[in-house]
Formats: structure tokens, C-alpha cells, sequence
């Protein structure tokens, strides 16, 4: 916290008016001194507080003997140089400048412009990327800021702020479990947790226990490109740290739909009303916690996908089962030489694929990433460019479908789709198996049915 104090501070200084609001020795407000602060004489009792006690207020001036007790011939000299103007009445009050600014008027954007000009571009103490953090131009610039403090453990948390007031509780106040530190409210709470998985980011933090905060924010700047992943993160964090502080402050309960929605609205998504309608529910959310595979309702067909990489690119899977979790039907392909992001959407084209080919009506598309479910369940959600037109495709298959649903499952709920897609990576070839499963899944088929 005190850093991030310091840093703004250095950028600012007082116009004194009545010199109410401004401590003598801690606040910036003598603009010919290089600290903007006077040190004052070594001995002196410093029973002067506030500024507004070296003015004689009646009179609009310094109270120089008062300055010749307090301070240095130097320092009498320079605030001398300070004009107290006599005000209005609504026109009393201190002001702070923000001095970087030519008008003095602070603005994140100033900000961002100042922090960017003051910091080296060999960072001395910490290997945070810092110079590319403030050349992502795309984050609202007081949420790029807000990210500054959260990684720069300027937040007041309650840990924070428990440091130095002690009556203050530490504790969590939206799982009422831990102490509430940065990485436990915006990363290991239960709550949060649900609100990353849920947002487009599809994060699993559960399953990289070591990531920290900056970990994550260094991953993201290593995308590169429009940053999209940074962007929704920072978005998301900012709408965890505002609905925590209704929490905290109006004693509300926080919804994580509307949580989401506020993310979605910073990160500029343009999603519309609709897309709001068919947000992830609580219940969807905690049925992605479940770890084994469920049959689909009466006469839906469930088809689960996943992918696989090997050593020339990737491949993908997806299998049907009919709510007696018999087989149905399944598909794989090899994709040789196509990106990451490229095979997430031919994934999921490949399941349409196969529910078309199998002549299914209602089906339920599963996969344990929801990447690319959110592209296809929210109509106005940008997804990666590169598969724009997997998706616009996808789309245009799944209005031929009387009924379409998205579930989200765990890693261990989708085992099967795993395996035909692994298959495909050994054996070099494409395949779909059309009545019965091949051998490498039949065995999990039989089991997962008999667990359920
Ligand atoms: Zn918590």
C-alpha cells in the first residue's frame, strides 16, 4: 500500500488555500523544494500540524515568524513563494494538483503517462514486466491501474489494512474462511474461483495451485496480440474487488452473475440482454465441480469433446452417449500444424460434426474449457480472431438443431472424448465409429455407466 501511496504522491502537490487538509511534513505542497515537503529545523518541537496553522487566516498570509521558528532560511523562502489566494466561499478548500498533468488535473491517463516516463526500462527489484504492463493500451486506464495496485500488493485488503489498525478483522468476508490477502481474494477464494471459471477466461486456478497473481498477469502479457486474456482478467478482478467491497460496506450478498456482468460490461464485450439470460447459473457452475460423467436428460444426446497434443500438432474427439450412457457414436481427426487456439474451434466443430452426420436434434455439447462455448453461447462475444469463422461456421450448424445446450464438467468427466482424441495422435489417422466404440474407450463407456 505505502508504495503505491508514494508513487501517486510524487506526482502530485497541494495548492494551499486555507491549508486545512494539508500536513506540514507529510504532504507535498511547497513546489520550490525538491521534495515538494519541508524538512525543517533539526531540533524543533513540531507542535505545528497542519498548514492552515502557519496562515493567518483573517489575513491571507504566511505567518512568517512562524516559518523563521519552524523551518530553514531556504525553505521560509520558497513557501513565501506560495500565493494564498482569498478564495470564494465555495472556493476555500485545498487542492491537490496532479503536476504532471498541464492543467494539474489528475487523470488515470495522466497517470498511466507518468508512471510509464518514471519507471526504468531495466526494472532494478522486481522481474515483473512492468514496461510492457503500461503499453497494453486496451484495459480502461483505471482498471489498468487498479491492476497496478493489486500487483504492487497495494490494495487494502483487510490484511493490508489489519497491519496497522489492529481492531480490524482479517478474515474473508466473502468466504468467511481465510485471511484475506490479494492472492486469497482474487485467486484461491471459493467464490472468486467460481466467478474465473465461469468468465470466459474458463481459469481452473485449482489446477495450478502455485500460480500466483502475477504469474497469471505475466502469462497473459505473453500473449501478446490484443491482449484479450489480460483484459478479461484485469475486468474480472476489478468487478470481484467492487462487489467485495458491497459486501463488505453495504452488508449486501454477492451474485456472481452479476459480477460477471459487470466484468463483461468493462471488458467491452458489447453482450447484449440476451447473452445476459444465458449466463452461467450458479447451478451450471456447480455442476462443472462434479468429477464423474452424467447421462443427458431423456431423448437429449450428450456429446463430450476434448483434444490432445502431439508431437505434430493437435487432435481432437468428441463421443456421443443417449441418457442410458450408451454409445451413440464418436469421431476424432488429427490437426496437423494449426495453433492451440485453431484447434479449440475445430473441436467443437468436430462434435457438431458428428451430431450431424449421426442426424441428432437435441443435443448437449460438453467439454471441461469453455473457451469456446462462450464464443458459441454468447452472440455478441468476440472470440480469437484466428477462429472467427470456425465459430460464425459452428453457429450456422447449430440453428439446424431443435435444441442446443452447453455444459461444462471437470477434466476427470471427460475422459472418454480424451481417449478417442489421444487415439488419433497415435495412430496418425482421422476415424468416426459410428455403432460401436473403438476398444481403447469401450471399457471407460462400460464404467462410467455403471458409476452413475
Ligand atoms: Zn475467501
Amino acid at each position: 500500500m505505502l508504495i503505491v501511496r508514494e508513487e501517486m504522491k510524487e506526482g502530485c502537490c497541494w495548492t494551499v488555500r486555507n491549508g486545512r487538509k494539508i500536513d506540514v511534513w507529510k504532504d507535498p505542497w511547497v513546489p520550490g523544494l525538491p521534495t515538494k515537503r519541508p524538512e525543517g529545523r533539526p531540533q524543533e518541537a513540531y507542535n505545528v500540524k497542519k498548514v492552515q496553522d502557519l496562515i493567518i487566516q483573517e489575513e491571507h498570509r504566511w505567518d512568517e515568524n512562524k516559518l523563521q521558528q519552524l523551518f530553514t532560511q531556504t525553505e521560509v523562502a520558497k513557501i513565501m513563494e506560495i500565493y494564498i489566494p482569498e478564495g470564494t466561499d465555495t472556493n476555500t478548500n485545498d487542492k491537490l494538483l496532479w503536476t504532471p498533468h498541464p492543467k494539474g488535473d489528475f487523470s488515470a491517463k495522466s497517470f498511466i503517462k507518468y508512471l510509464n516516463a518514471n519507471t526504468p526500462s531495466t526494472s532494478t527489484n522486481d522481474e515483473f514486466p512492468w514496461k510492457k504492463f503500461w503499453e497494453v493500451k486496451n484495459i480502461p486506464p483505471k482498471i489498468q491501474i487498479f491492476m497496478w495496485r493489486l500487483l504492487k500488493n497495494g490494495l487494502p485488503v483487510a490484511h493490508n489494512i489489519s497491519k496497522h489498525i489492529h481492531e480490524i478483522s482479517d478474515q474473508c468476508k466473502l468466504c468467511d474462511r481465510e485471511v484475506e490477502n490479494s492472492e486469497h481474494l482474487f485467486l484461491q477464494c471459493p467464490t472468486t474461483q467460481a466467478i474465473l471459471f465461469a468468465s470466459p477466461l474458463s481459469l481452473r486456478v485449482g489446477e495450478q495451485p502455485s500460480m500466483t497473481i502475477q504469474n497469471h498477469v505475466t502469462q497473459w502479457l505473453d500473449e501478446g496480440g490484443d491482449y484479450t486474456k489480460l483484459k478479461m482478467g484485469a475486468c474480472v478482478w476489478w468487478a470481484v474487488w467492487k462487489a467485495r467491497n458491497v459486501v463488505i460496506f453495504n452488508r449486501a450478498k454477492l451474485n456472481i452473475q452479476s459480477v460477471l456482468k459487470e466484468a463483461l460490461y468493462w471488458a467491452n464485450m458489447e453482450t447484449t440482454a440476451e447473452d445476459m439470460n444465458n449466463m452461467l447459473t450458479e447451478t451450471d457452475i456447480m455442476e462443472s465441480q462434479k468429477n464423474n460423467w452424467e447421462p443427458p436428460e431423456v431423448e437429449k444426446i450428450k456429446i463430450n469433446f476434448d483434444g490432445a497434443a502431439g508431437p505434430r500438432g493437435f487432435a481432437c474427439g468428441a463421443v456421443a452417449r443417449d441418457s442410458k450412457s450408451s454409445f451413440q457414436g464418436c469421431k476424432n481427426q488429427s490437426l496437423n500444424y494449426c495453433k492451440a487456439v485453431e484447434a479449440e474451434g475445430k473441436r467443437a466443430l468436430l462434435a457438431v460434426d458428428l451430431a450431424r452426420r449421426k442426424g441428432f436434434r437435441d443435443i448437449i455439447l460438453e467439454r471441461d474449457s469453455i473457451t469456446v462455448i462462450n464464443a458459441l453461447k454468447y452472440a455478441h462475444y468476440k472470440p480469437n480472431w484466428r477462429i472467427q469463422s470456425t465459430i460464425d461456421r459452428i453457429r450456422d450448424e447449430l440453428s439446424l438443431f431443435r435444441s442446443v445446450d452447453f455444459r461444462y464438467v471437470k477434466k476427470t468427466a471427460n475422459n472418454v472424448a480424451h481417449n478417442v482424441a489421444a487415439l488419433a495422435v497415435t495412430s496418425h489417422s482421422s476415424n468416426e465409429w459410428f455403432t460401436l466404440p473403438p476398444s481403447c474407450i469401450a471399457q471407460l463407456i462400460v464404467s462410467e455407466c455403471s458409476s452413475v
